[in-house]
């Protein structure tokens, strides 16, 4: 079968497995007492080691394409309530799991929205308030912050490194003009530049550039174009993001109309248009849709074996426990996931009643998390053992995946080459025991190209 072929026969709603079970499949939900524990127990694991995330949603407009979790507003007199409540959050967790305190923590991610909404100001006290509650590895710590280059000036970047940040992620997607006056996020290139060359003279160690193939607008010329500049600028890393066309859940994805989304195939050449260029000029493919240079932290953790994925995607410093804090965070333990209330009054209103504001989440069973270890090494490390007579898969589809030559299985081992890359959600799904009892007819998920 041709690759055409292939991706036309592929391209199915299927899940991107940042969690398993996705999030669709999380029935199994923690009381808060139940979170709680899980987290306690985490932490007194002789392995522990925890990483933070603040989710910080506010964005001053709203991107078409956008699948986050956002609050839309020009209103900068929010910045500090919000600090405020985000502070309170991790005291309430201070007080009821105590034990998290107990090891430096490793970690700290500011992802949004748009974490460069706030002021320098604010994103200090944020910080400082955060490492006089929780003490941090002195060596070894890792910062890192998602910014949008539209609003992000010289000084957040210089109070951030002041702060003990290192890596930085732009947010570009595209740099086509017509394209991203499609997608509402007009973003000159000379902004984007200007601000790499600023993280770089400040000495931030990698920076990414977050890009999106599939957007409407998009052609292989345009495609092209994009990976010409990017090498021009040169950043660590590149995260290559297939468009999630969700519209059941993003409403504002309703104003594409469907000869404008590039699908299958022709979606599949754009990603190509990037990739083929990048890995030219010496970056090296990493998992699902990452790029690097060789001599960054991601690229030699992923030659040596140790690259991990969580929530905030793939990740050289592996943790044993993820603390969301802020409105729909998401927290992850070894037998637990946990979800914060997504709608903000709600949020704000739990904090300000002192309580954990639960919203949902998943306790893991023994099946869970073997699936989830097996998921996760067919991400990071294209192969999985599958003689684990405990473990079913799905054998038809696995057998049609070989048959079609996007996996090899020998000696109890499943292995994805490389000319099978382009549909690992695909063969990750024939580990999913959540999935045959979805209805794929009812929209719960991208298509998987
Ligand atoms: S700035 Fe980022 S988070 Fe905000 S709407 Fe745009 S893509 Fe979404």
């Amino acid at each position: 079968m041709t690759l055409s072929a292939l991706l036309e026969k592929y391209d199915v709603p299927t899940p991107r497995y940042t969690s398993y079970p996705t999030v669709p499949q999380w029935h199994a939900s923690p009381s808060t007492a139940e979170w709680l524990a899980s987290l306690t127990r985490a932490a007194h694991r002789p392995d522990a080691a925890l990483a933070l995330y603040v989710h910080l949603p506010f964005c001053e407009s709203l991107c078409s394409f956008c699948g986050c979790n956002t609050v839309i507003t020009r209103d900068h007199g929010r910045e500090r309530p919000y600090v405020d409540r985000v502070l309170a959050e991790l005291r309430t967790y201070l007080t009821h799991a105590p034990a998290i305190a107990g090891q430096p923590f490793e970690q700290l991610h500011l992802g949004g929205g748009t974490p460069t909404f706030l002021s320098a100001g604010e994103l200090t006290r944020l910080v400082e308030g955060i490492y006089q509650l929780l003490p941090r590895r002195t060596s070894g710590f890792e910062g890192s912050v998602e910014v949008d280059p539209r609003v992000t000036g010289t000084a957040h970047l210089e109070t951030l490194r002041q702060l003990g940040f290192t890596r930085i992620s732009l947010g570009v997607q595209d740099i086509d003009p017509d394209v991203q006056r499609l997608v509402n996020r007009v973003q000159p290139l000379a902004l984007t530049e200007r601000l790499c060359a600023d993280a770089r003279r400040l000495g931030y160690v990698s920076v990414n550039f977050d890009l999106i193939y599939g957007l409407p607008g998009q052609s292989p010329e345009s495609a092209a174009t994009l990976a010409r500049e990017v090498l021009r600028i040169r950043p660590d890393r590149l995260a290559v993001y297939s468009f999630a066309r969700v519209p059941w859940i993003k409403p504002q994805q309703r104003r594409f109309r469907d000869e404008q989304i590039p699908t299958g195939a022709a979606k599949r050449a754009l990603y190509e248009a990037i990739r083929t260029p990048l890995l030219a000029s010496g970056y090296v493919e990493i998992g699902l849709d990452h790029f690097a240079l060789p001599a960054d932290a991601l690229a030699r953790a992923a030659a040596g074996g140790r690259l991990h994925r969580n929530f905030m995607g793939y990740t050289e410093v592996r943790t044993t426990s993820l603390l969301g804090l802020g409105v729909s965070a998401i927290s992850e333990t070894p037998d637990c996931y946990h979800q914060n209330e997504k709608v903000i009054g709600e949020w704000e209103r739990r904090i300000d009643a002192g309580g954990i504001p639960t919203l949902r989440g998943h306790r893991l069973s023994d099946d869970d998390r073997k699936r989830r270890a097996l998921i996760t090494s067919l991400m990071t490390r294209f192969e999985a053992r599958i003689d684990d007579p405990a473990i079913t898969l799905h054998e038809p589809a696995l057998r049609e995946l070989e048959a079609d030559g996007i996996v090899a299985i020998h000696d109890g081992w499943l292995t994805v080459p490389e000319s099978g890359r382009a549909f690992l959600r695909n063969v990750a799904a024939v580990l999913d025991a959540y999935l045959p009892a979805q209805d794929l007819s009812q929209p719960a998920y991208s298509k998987s190209v």
